[in-house]
């Protein structure tokens, strides 16, 4: 429903999302499905904030391989993470083919780098496989690159996430305002007051899935998710070049991935650092990622055509967090996505709709988990 104020619009509606991501999205879809009625506003585009930069790899599991989620979290816990990435990744695969979406199959590596990084992948292998988990481990690196070892998810892939999202979104009765900034959210007594560019929205609850934005809409945020960087290249297409599979080396924080158009995408991210400036220079990050092209994919240089950076919101513990605005507010939030977001967005929009709709736990992605509640 509209009316017009001077220049500013007022629509009201059940639930307003705040962040047109993949992860706003898959939100949005899921309570379009419960009849209710779904404004997203964004102040980009479609898929204009981190989900638009990806690289587009479904990789599921944690950046630092299985042996160091064990040793960060325990075997259990490290076991229920890794499923639920599992899980995640499914989700979207069956959401991107309910809307004309592929989700590639063509597997992933984690390539080790350092010796270190080959005992950690064999490790992980052998936990991963004791877990029940599908794991191949070498020595031999199929992509002749002089990787040191290698180790194979044969269910993992490569999705156009920017594609996915925009089809989402048309998928169900969803009203969609990009290029509008949301900037105060305001409790009314029945709800929440949304003011944003040129439209206010009053609805009874507010869904924000700004990621590395958080902070920005509500420095309150800022106890919970803390913006990192992300690098990426692409090259213009590399007909007849060989490299089949997406593969990540130095823990997952560098990349190369092929597109399904024949381009390349290489990149880098990296946490943020205790105390560093809210959004780090990407000069260490910049070479780093050379380094990377260099000395395994030279043929690159000269031929990469377009670069992007973009931010990411990241836990302390690196797992996304749900949870909702102090005091006991309308306004809930599904953030800390980091640097393999993808595996994780379809299972935290559904713990979150679920928590607000049908009143379930959200699990091990309650924010509670980082306030030792739990
Ligand atoms: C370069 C790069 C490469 C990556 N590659 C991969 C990969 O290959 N695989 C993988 O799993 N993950 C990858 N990631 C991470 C992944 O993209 C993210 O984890 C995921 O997209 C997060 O989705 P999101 O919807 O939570 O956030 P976003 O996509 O960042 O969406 C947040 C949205 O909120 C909007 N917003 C913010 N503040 C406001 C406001 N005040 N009002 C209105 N709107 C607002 C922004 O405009 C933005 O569109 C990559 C990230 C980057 C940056």
């Amino acid at each position: 429903m509209e009316a017009t104020t001077g220049s500013r619009r007022t629509d009201t509606c059940d639930v307003v999302v705040v962040g047109a991501g993949i992860v706003g999205a898959a939100v949005a879809v899921r309570i379009a499905r419960f009849g209710m009625q779904v404004a997203v506003l964004d102040a980009q585009k479609v898929a204009g904030g981190a989900t638009g930069r990806s690289a587009g790899m479904v990789v599921a599991g944690l950046p630092g391989h299985y042996r160091r989620a064990v040793k960060a979290f325990g075997r259990e816990q490290a076991r229920t993470l890794w499923a639920l990435t599992i899980e995640g990744r499914e989700r979207l695969a069956e959401s991107a083919n309910r809307v004309g979406v592929t989700l590639e199959r063509v597997g992933s590596l984690a390539v080790a780098v350092t010796e270190e990084e080959v005992e950690t992948l064999r490790a992980s292998a052998e936990l991963l496989r004791e877990d029940g988990f599908d794991a191949w481990f070498g020595t031999t690196d199929p992509l002749g690159r002089g990787f040191l070892a290698t180790l194979r998810q044969p269910d993992d892939g490569v999705v156009d996430v920017a594609e996915l999202t925009r089809a989402l979104l048309s998928s169900a009765p969803i009203a969609v305002h990009t290029d509008t900034e949301v900037y105060e959210l305001e409790p009314t007594g029945e709800g929440v007051r949304v003011w944003a560019q040129g439209r206010n929205v009053r609805c009874g609850r507010v869904v924000l899935t700004v990621d590395g934005y958080a902070s920005l809409l509500d420095p309150a945020l800022s106890q919970w998710v803390t913006p990192g960087r992300a690098l990426i290249v692409t090259t213009e297409p590399l007909a007849g070049a060989g490299f089949p599979i997406p593969c990540y080396a130095n823990y997952g924080h560098k990349y190369a991935c092929p597109l399904p158009d024949g381009r390349w995408a290489l990149g880098a991210w990296w946490r943020p650092r205790p105390g560093a400036a809210p959004i780090e220079p990407d000069q260490s990050l910049r070479e780093g990622l050379g380094r990377f092209i260099t000395r395994y994919f030279p043929e690159v240089r000269g031929r990469i055509a377009g670069r992007r950076s973009g931010v990411m919101g990241f836990t302390s513990d690196g797992i996304p967090v749900v949870g909702r605005l102090p005091p006991p507010s309308p306004v809930v939030f599904a953030l800390g996505f980091g640097g393999w977001g993808l595996s994780w967005a379809f299972v935290a929009a559904e713990r979150l709709v679920e928590w607000i709709l049908q009143d379930t736990d959200p699990g091990i992605l309650s924010v509670e988990r980082l306030t030792g509640n739990r």
